[in-house]
């Protein structure tokens, strides 16, 4: 096969919110980029791959301070809990960062005062809820009151639970500050809006060419076409962010700084190499630029981020990939039923993460669809497909090499060679298209065959045939099978990395690339077997769904500390509703000038994966 000409990649994952620990749900993005990326180094094309933690916003300022610990502290210790877990399941970010980092304040402010020079930046006066107790502007979702069009009470400020009515906070009845629970003034403020409709156009011309899915682009034409409004881009003090330069008491909001935060992780992890950031971001970048998100944040990487990189000059990201949400023996993660299910808590049961990585990747295709960890299923599939299918070949087999030929494969395969080379470019496309079930079907199909031939030829009975002819051919089906091993080991490489770096120890061979798909090891010794994979039992799982209902424990009866402020779904909050703002079930609106607008508002920083948006 032809070598693809080399390309310079650059990826980044949507940045975890640094509020609590990661959660399975958040893994599924991980996993599919890491996949991707292991991928496209596999095919010697040139990767960097970075994320950070999103360390910004009302909801952090106020954990920090329920936690009785500065911000700064307190989101170290969740940066640390971060970096730990995705090393655990193998997700290898050349740089992981945070927002609030040098880097990331310098290049925001170098990036607003490129939109302001432009022209994209407007200042207006907008009246805003004000806790004279609290001594700070409130977002929606820190209050509360009695539904304006059925009259349930407690419900949030921009809609409701009950008849799912959307309505201003201002139209609340008897509103409350969730915070001091006093009802909320209404102040004006100055705020500084992004005149997104002005790169409408730019937007739109983007979106026709990127590497998006049909069904995200098709979500995000249709808020183009009901007309982009500007976008409030500042906060009021007291607020955990970037001070607006010359702006005194303004931030910059969360979602502003966030998505900067993928080149403040890139100058990091290029040392602080202007010119090489420039060959990245410039206008004029070879490379290519694709994010990785979950589908609640489509607006802001759709939308906001290619109009804020052209109003400054800078290039426009080549595609993003889009993931849906995780569900859990099909319903929404639950703590109650123990199926909120921690990073950590899986880990610590003792499971292995490349049964996760595989079971997800079973599962993910390039579309925007929920996908669920049946937790029997799970068990199932990771006995059948990885322990009975893909490592027993090399369990059948190996024993014979070892025992009878010294370890040393033989020179041909005689009849049992593949009758022509692997055809990979299937495979490739699958990768490359984010097909992942796609190419674990074939990977299996591969196995399914191979042991059908074993279990044919039985190598286990022509082993007692001590004649030159049986001899040859025990030794050739051993060969051959144990390269159908070593080519599903390259197709899994990019899953499995730690199981195929084990693989690899065994077949004695370099480390496996795509190129060597058609270069069978002959007349090359291997080493030992020992056992790549064992069984997942039910116990195990059913370990780490009882943890996860203590998990919920501590934090049901005491006020949150930094440990039970979970992710930043805003059903992983706990405790008290103040802590707790939820996005409400409809999708920010990208199209709202108004600060009552969910995407305009901090607490949608606290932005929930598990509930369904009526929409993408
Ligand atoms: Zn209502």
């Amino acid at each position: 096969m032809t070598a693809p000409a080399r390309r310079k990649l650059f990826v980044t994952n949507a940045l975890p919110y640094a509020n609590g620990p990661l959660h399975l749900g958040h893994l599924v993005g991980y996993i599919q980029a890491d996949v991707w990326v292991r991928f496209q180094r596999m095919q010697g094309h040139e990767v960097t791959y970075v994320c950070a933690d999103d360390a910004h916003g009302t909801p952090i300022m106020l954990a920090a301070e329920k936690a009785g610990v500065a911000p700064e502290t307190f989101i170290a210790g969740i940066k640390t809990g971060h970096e730990q877990d995705f090393a655990a399941f193998h997700i290898a970010f050349d740089h992981y960062h945070s927002t609030h980092s040098e880097e990331n304040r310098v290049l925001s402010e170098r990036i607003y005062a490129a939109l302001e020079k432009g022209g994209y930046i407007a200042t207006r006066e907008i009246e805003q809820a004000y806790d004279p107790v609290k001594g700070m502007f409130l977002p929606d979702r820190y209050i509360k009151g009695i539904c304006p069009n059925c009259g349930t009470p407690d419900q949030y400020g921009d809609n409701c639970e009950n008849c799912s009515a959307t309505y201003s906070a201002r139209e609340l009845k008897e509103p409350f500050s969730v915070l001091s629970g006093v009802a909320p003034e209404w102040r004006p403020s100055e705020h500084y809006f992004f005149t997104l409709s002005k790169l409408q156009a730019a937007v739109e011309s983007w979106l026709a060419r990127a590497e998006v899915h049909s069904s995200v682009k098709a979500k995000l034409n249709e808020w183009i076409e009901a007309g982009l409004k500007d976008w409030d881009i500042s906060r009021d003090a007291p607020y955990f962010g970037f001070e607006i330069p010359g702006k005194p008491g303004k931030y910059f909001y969360v979602w502003l700084d966030a998505p900067i935060g993928y080149f403040a992780s890139l100058l990091a992890h290029l040392g602080g190499d202007q010119a090489g950031l420039e060959a990245i971001i410039g206008a004029d970048s070879t490379a290519e630029m694709w994010h990785f998100i979950g589908k609640d944040i489509v607006n802001f990487h759709g939308l906001f981020w290619p109009a804020m990189l052209r109003g400054s000059g800078l290039r426009k990201p080549t595609g993003i990939s889009v993931n849906g949400y995780l569900t859990v023996d099909g319903a929404k993660m639950s703590k109650s039923r123990g199926t909120f299910i921690k990073a950590r808590t899986y880990l610590d049961v003792g499971l292995n993460p490349e049964y996760l990585r595989y079971y997800f990747a079973a599962k993910l295709g390039p579309g925007v669809v929920d996908i669920d960890l049946n937790l029997e299923d799970f068990v199932a599939r990771v006995n059948s497909d990885l322990v009975g299918k893909y490592v027993n070949i090399a369990s059948r087999c190996a024993g014979f090499i070892t025992k009878l030929f010294g370890g040393r494969l033989a020179d041909s395969m005689g009849t049992f060679a593949p009758p022509s080379d692997w055809q990979t470019q299937g495979w490739t496309n699958n990768y490359e298209e984010r097909e992942f079930g796609a190419v674990i079907r074939d990977a299996m199909m591969l196995a399914d065959r191979e042991n059908e031939r074993l279990q044919r030829v039985a190598p286990w009975k022509l082993a007692n045939d001590d004649s030159p002819e049986a001899r040859t051919k025990l030794h050739q089906i051993c060969t051959a099978a144990l390269d159908t091993f070593r080519v599903i080991s390259i197709l899994l490489k990019p899953i499995l990395p730690n199981t195929v770096a084990e693989a690899e120890k065994f077949l004695n061979c370099a480390p496996l690339t795509w190129a060597c798909i058609n270069q069978p090891l002959l007349g090359h010794t291997i080493n030992d077997y020992q056992p790549l994979l064992t069984r997942v039992d039910r116990p195990t799982v059913q370990k780490m769904v009882e943890a996860s209902k203590e998990d919920l424990a501590p934090s049901a009866k005491s006020a949150p500390s930094s440990n039970s402020a979970p992710a930043k779904g805003g059903e992983a909050k706990t405790a008290t509703a103040a802590d707790a703002p939820r996005l409400p079930p409809h999708p920010p609106s990208p199209s709202t000038t108004s600060p009552r607008s969910n995407c305009a508002s901090p607490a949608s920083k606290t932005r929930n994966p598990w509930k369904a948006p009526t929409s993408c």
